[in-house]
C-alpha cells in the first residue's frame, strides 16, 4: 500500500470475492456485509441481473462519448424520470459530481433571475462530497479547513429547524436554492422531524427558491422508498443520486424539474465518462431488480425487523442513547464516545460496520439480507455494545 496516498486508514483485511450479503476474503473467511461499500451494493455482491447487465453490455460497447446519442442512457432517464417525478436528467460519475451539477445548476438559475450573487442554503453537519464545490456546502470543519479559501456564496443553518431559515429568508435576499439531506448521512443517520421536507418545499415556494435533495446516500431505495422524500408526499425541484444507483459502477445523477430542468443549457456543463453504455446498463439492471424483486417493501419490511430487534435487546442498556432507522439506514448512537475500536472487534467476529465520530454506529446492509442475517447482525452488534460498559 506504500505507493497509494494516505488518504484512508484501511482496515487490515482483502475482499476477493462477494456472493449476496457476504464477503470472502484472500483467506477464504466469510464476512456479512452490513455496510454495503456505503449503502453502493444495495442489490449485493454480484447481483446475477447487474452482472449479466455489466458483462452483456460490457460485450458491445463500453463507452462512446456525450457527443453522440447514447440510448441506454436516454432509457436510463426516462425510468428515472419516472420513478423520481423529474423532467430532465445530467448523468455523472459520483455523489460529489452529482452536487456540483446541482450548485452549478442554482447559480445559474440565480443568473437568469437577475440575482448578481446567488447564495445557496445547507446545514450544519451536512455531507455533500469532497470535491471543492461539493466540499464548500458540506460543514465538518476538519474536513474542509485544510483545503481553503473554499466557495464562497453558501448560507448554514442548523439542521431540522424551519425557523432557522425563515430568518434566513427575512435577512437575505440572494437566495436562489436550498440544498438538504433528507436524513443526515454522514452526520450521523439524523431523521428530521416529520414536516421538515414539506416546510422546506412551502418556504422554497414562497421565496422562489430551488428545493434540492441529496439524496445521494438515501435515494435508489435505501429508506423503503425509491427516495426518501416520497414518503413525504412532495416533490424537489432537484435531486441529486448516486451510490447505489449502479451497485458499484459509477454513476452519479442529478435530476431536475420545471424551470431548474432548463437551467443547464447546451455547452454549460459536461462530463466525459457521465452517463456512459456501461453505467448506464448496470443502473437500469438496478432500477428493473428494485421493481420486479419487490426490493422496496423488503427494504420496509426488513428495516422494522431490525428496528425492533434492536429496541427489543437493547432495552435498558444505557450505553445507548437512541436507535435511529428508516428502512435499512440504521443508526445506533451510544451515549458517549466509545473507547474500543467497533469497527475492528466486528471485523473479528466476521462483521462489516461502520462507526461515525466514534459515536454512531452504522448499518446500511444490502437489501437482499435474509432475517436470519439480519438478526444475526443485531446479535453481533449488541454485544460489541453491551462488552463496552466495561
Ligand atoms: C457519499 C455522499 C456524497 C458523496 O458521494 P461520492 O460518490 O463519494 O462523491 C454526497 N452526499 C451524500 C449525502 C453522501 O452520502
Amino acid at each position: 500500500m506504500t505507493a497509494l496516498m494516505q488518504t484512508y486508514a484501511r482496515l487490515p483485511v482483502a475482499f476477493e470475492r462477494g456472493e449476496g450479503a457476504c464477503l470472502y476474503d484472500n483467506q477464504g473467511r466469510a464476512y456479512l456485509d452490513a455496510l454495503s461499500g456505503i449503502s453502493v451494493c444495495n442489490l449485493g455482491h454480484a447481483h446475477p441481473a447487474v452482472t449479466r447487465a455489466i458483462s452483456e453490455q460490457a460485450n458491445r460497447l463500453v463507452h462512446t462519448s456525450n457527443l453522440y446519442r447514447i440510448p441506454p442512457q436516454e432509457a436510463l432517464a426516462e425510468e428515472l424520470c419516472g420513478l423520481a417525478g423529474m423532467d430532465r436528467v445530467f448523468f455523472s460519475n459520483s455523489g460529489a459530481e452529482a452536487n456540483e451539477a446541482a450548485i452549478k445548476l442554482a447559480r445559474v438559475y440565480g443568473h437568469n433571475n437577475q440575482v448578481k450573487m446567488p447564495g445557496i442554503v445547507v446545514t450544519e453537519e451536512a455531507f455533500h462530497g469532497r470535491t471543492s464545490g461539493a466540499l464548500s456546502a458540506t460543514a465538518n470543519p476538519a474536513i474542509r479547513s485544510p483545503f481553503e479559501p473554499l466557495l464562497q456564496g453558501f448560507y448554514r443553518i442548523p439542521y431540522n429547524d424551519l425557523a432557522a431559515l425563515e430568518n434566513l429568508a427575512d435577512q437575505q435576499d440572494d437566495i436562489v436554492a436550498v440544498l438538504v439531506e433528507p436524513i443526515l448521512g454522514e452526520g450521523g443517520i439524523i431523521i428530521p422531524d416529520e414536516g421538515y421536507l414539506s416546510g422546506i418545499r412551502s418556504i422554497c415556494d414562497r421565496q422562489g427558491w430551488l428545493m434540492m435533495l441529496d439524496e445521494v446516500q438515501t435515494g435508489n431505495g435505501r429508506t423503503g422508498h425509491f427516495f426518501a422524500y416520497q414518503s413525504e408526499g412532495i416533490l424537489p425541484d432537484v435531486v441529486t443520486t448516486a451510490k447505489g444507483l449502479g451497485n458499484g459502477m459509477p454513476i452519479g445523477a442529478t435530476l431536475a424539474r420545471g424551470k431548474a430542468a432548463e437551467a443547464l443549457s447546451s455547452g454549460s456543463h459536461g462530463s466525459t465518462f457521465g452517463g456512459n453504455f456501461l453505467a448506464c446498463a448496470a443502473a437500469r439492471a438496478v432500477i428493473r431488480s428494485i421493481q420486479t424483486e419487490g426490493l422496496l417493501a423488503r427494504v420496509r419490511e426488513l428495516g422494522q425487523l431490525v428496528q425492533n430487534a434492536f429496541t427489543e435487546r437493547l432495552k435498558g442498556v444505557n450505553q445507548v442513547k437512541a436507535i435511529r432507522s428508516r428502512g435499512l439506514m440504521i443508526g445506533i448512537e451510544l451515549a458517549r464516545p466509545t473507547t474500543t475500536d467497533l469497527v475492528a472487534a466486528a471485523l473479528q467476529r466476521g462483521l462489516l460496520i461502520n462507526v461515525i465520530r466514534n459515536q454512531t454506529i452504522r448499518l446500511l446492509p444490502p437489501f437482499v439480507i435474509s432475517n436470519e442475517q439480519a438478526l444475526k447482525m443485531v446479535d453481533v452488534v449488541t454485544s460489541l455494545i453491551k462488552e463496552e460498559k466495561a
